[in-house]
């Protein structure tokens, strides 16, 4: 029997009635000019952790990030108007305490909040202490509750002070630290994914950057039965194959190691044939479809073509699993957009046909939502960069501060 996280179903009734909870969640929403949230799926992802302790009569203690305010107190970045849109989702109040950790304001504040109520603290990130760590802060916001529920998978790769620091400083006094519905259930959806994976298992990846992912496709290619690759990041694979690519966005410095990746891979690495190519990457660029070595010298690549579209949809017809993380193009603008639905379209039939499938990916999730498929998917992550991590094999901070006990992940 192997080790698992500890979760909130492992506690007794007793630890939670009545109890302060930290919950580090992932309330990074996007927010409209008028402050508004314009997407709300990362606050219902939240749901049934909430009702859970809600139920258990816990006293909530809700802590989150929005954007990037870089330690500073920021209007524009306040989490005021994600706690009206988690209180109408609850149909319950949300007290929202903007006092900052280690005053006696929210000192008093937190201890005001009612056994099974829900309170949510002010952005995490107007403190600098935050993404560095600092050990004042995460004492600070240890002191306001005796058990620490992590269930921010979105912030799981790094190590801040609201989902590592405060987790540990809980644990030294002597509270438990366990997983949250969410996070639970994203690890159990990427491990299933990556651990015994239903042949053939493939990859499809995309995007803009190779950098990011070149790790990725290095940890996964020796997984999988094929990794497809689409998006700028083809781009660099054309570069490396001595192909014209224009004026197309590529990573010079990455051509060697994409020259590398191909001579290891062989034919399980599957690069597109034709793309869509246009002077100007615009919405309202004409267009057309080119065999990937007709390439202009004044073309750019927006997408992949529809021989490369079909070729795709064969393989991942054919999958058990798949994993998929960046779209095949620029899919925001319509000319370019065709090659990313057709790729969710196909991963949305593979899982009708019994097939798991898991997106990663602020942006193709996105592309999933507007492909009209996002709910024919077996799993979509809420995080990017965690997400990656994960299946690149890397450590996940946020996920190894976790307590466990004896068991096995499933
Ligand atoms: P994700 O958020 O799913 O991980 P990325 O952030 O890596 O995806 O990449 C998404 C971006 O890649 C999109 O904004 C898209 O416009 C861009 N992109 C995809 N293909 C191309 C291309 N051929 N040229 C330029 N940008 C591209
Ligand atoms: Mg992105």
């Amino acid at each position: 029997m192997g080790r698992r996280a500890r979760t909130l179903a492992d506690l007794a009734a007793a630890d939670l009635n009545g109890t302060g909870v930290l919950v580090r969640v992932d309330f990074n929403v996007p927010l409209d000019e008028g402050g508004e949230v314009t997407d709300a799926t990362r606050v219902d992802a939240t749901l049934p952790t909430v009702r859970a302790l809600a139920e258990a009569g816990a006293r909530i203690l809700l802590v989150s990030h929005l954007g990037r305010p870089d330690g500073q107190r920021d209007p524009a970045a306040s989490l005021a108007p994600v706690a009206r849109v988690l209180s109408e989702r609850l149909g319950a109040p949300v007290s929202f305490l903007e006092a900052p950790p280690g005053s006696t304001g929210l000192t008093s504040a937190a201890r005001n909040v009612a056994a099974g109520d829900v309170a949510l603290l002010e952005n995490i990130r107007f403190h600098p202490g935050e993404t560095r760590n600092d050990p004042e802060l995460a004492g600070a916001l240890a002191d306001l509750a005796e058990v620490f529920v992590g269930d921010a998978f979105g912030v799981a790769h790094r190590a801040h002070a609201s989902n590592v620091g405060a987790a540990r400083a809980i644990r030294e006094k002597g509270g438990p630290v366990v997983v949250g519905r969410l996070m639970e259930k994203e690890l159990r959806f990427l491990r299933e994914a990556l651990k015994a994976p239903e042949r053939p298992f493939v990859a499809v990846l995309g995007g803009a950057k190779i950098s990011g992912k070149i790790e990725l496709i290095e940890a996964i290619l020796p997984q999988t039965d094929a990794v497809l690759v689409g998006g700028a990041m083809a781009n660099t694979f054309f570069k490396a194959l001595g192909l014209e690519v224009g004026r197309s966005l590529i990573e010079p410095e990455r051509v060697e190691m994409a020259r590398e990746l191909l001579d290891r891979a062989g034919e399980r690495l599957v690069l597109p044939v034709d793309a869509i190519v246009a002077e100007a990457l615009e919405p309202e660029a004409s267009a057309r479809s080119a065999d990937r070595d007709a390439v202009g010298p004044n073309d750019r690549i927006g997408d992949i073509g529809p021989a490369t579209r079909a070729l795709f949809d064969r393989q991942i017809r054919a999958a058990g699993t798949v994993l998929w993380n960046g779209p095949m193009g620029v899919f925001e603008m319509p000319p370019f957009a065709e090659g990313t639905f057709a790729v969710a379209r196909s991963i949305a039939e593979a899982t009708g046909r019994g097939a798991l499938t898991v997106v990663g990916g602020g942006d193709s999730a996105a592309a999933a939502e507007a492909a009209g498929v996002a709910d024919r998917m077996s799993h979509i992550s809420t995080g990017g960069g965690a997400s990656l991590d994960l299946m690149a094999g890397k450590a996940l901070p946020g996920v190894d501060v976790l307590d466990t006990v004896d068991g096995d992940d499933e």
